[in-house]
């Protein structure tokens, strides 16, 4: 780890210890973003938070929230546990997660009395690509690399929505250059159901203001330099001045990193 790596987590690990004297949102942007950004009118973006998720689960009577676990999809989860949403929330177990984001979901239902639903990649998929390409293939090609995104995320994703009129997603505009022209809400052409991304417009200190004021369980991870959260072995810690998702996938081109999940963000 270098200089800049290990500094930022001596002050993550200040962070951490800082949470309930809420003090965690100032010193998050500070590591990530610089100087501390104020986060924009949040009690309006709660309320049409609250408005859209409210709205969006009456008007869908199959609806759920595609989770990382990451912040964003927690504000999400605090959201439906606090207003008792019918919205299912899940989230795929691809089988190379880090412990601690796995150690979410019980964090969760700790607070919110609520289940994740985890999804897990077929295990023949999953045997046939390691056994014939590698375990860790997925760094030789951009190819190798979505086909084994699409084994454990794409695959589980499409079996976790079978039967969903739309689903709800954490992504936000500001996380990376696909993600520049994201709508609140679209047509999944690709699922053929519609799409909900409420927090396209919200700031990194949006969601730590919010993250916060709630007390909202977080992936400590994000408190060692990962402010997004994939699998162990495709993302990395940031460093400072570094974009969001600077740590996903980093030796692909970052105009086109994308897992699978949200190829519309490529064709936009
Ligand atoms: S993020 Fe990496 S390990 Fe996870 S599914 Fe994609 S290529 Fe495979």
């Amino acid at each position: 780890m270098n200089a800049v790596n290990t500094s930022a987590q001596s002050r993550f690990h200040s962070v951490e210890a800082a949470t309930e004297n809420n003090a965690v949102q100032e010193q998050v942007i500070a590591v990530f973003r610089g100087p501390h950004q104020p986060a924009t009118d949040i009690a309006a973006k709660v309320q049409a938070l609250e408005t859209l998720l409210t709205q969006a689960a009456q008007e869908f009577d199959s609806i759920s929230l595609a989770s990382s676990l990451a912040a964003e999809d927690n504000v999400l989860f605090d959201v439906i546990a606090r207003l008792k949403l019918n919205i299912r929330v899940f989230s795929l177990n691809t089988g190379r997660l880090h412990q601690q984001t796995l150690d979410v979901a019980p964090a969760l239902q700790a607070k919110y009395g609520q289940t994740v639903q985890w999804f897990e990649p077929k295990a023949d998929a999953v045997e046939t690509y390691v056994n014939t390409k590698g375990a860790d293939a997925f760094y030789d090609s951009t190819a190798l690399r979505k086909e084994c995104c699409g084994i454990r995320k794409v695959e589980p994703l499409a079996r976790a929505l079978q039967g969903a009129k739309a689903w709800v997603t954490g992504q936000r505009q500001a996380q990376a250059a696909t993600r520049a022209t994201l709508p609140v809400r679209e047509f999944d052409a690709d699922r053929g159901i519609e799409k909900f991304n409420p927090l396209a417009d919200w700031s990194e200190a949006d969601v730590w203001t919010y993250v916060r004021q709630f007390d909202v369980p977080v992936n400590k991870l994000h408190f060692e330099g990962f402010p997004s959260i994939g699998c162990e072995p495709c993302t990395r810690a940031i460093t400072i001045g570094e974009d969001i998702r600077a740590g996903r996938w980093w030796w692909e081109d970052p105009t086109s990193k994308e897992c699978g999940l949200h190829n519309a963000n490529l064709k936009k």
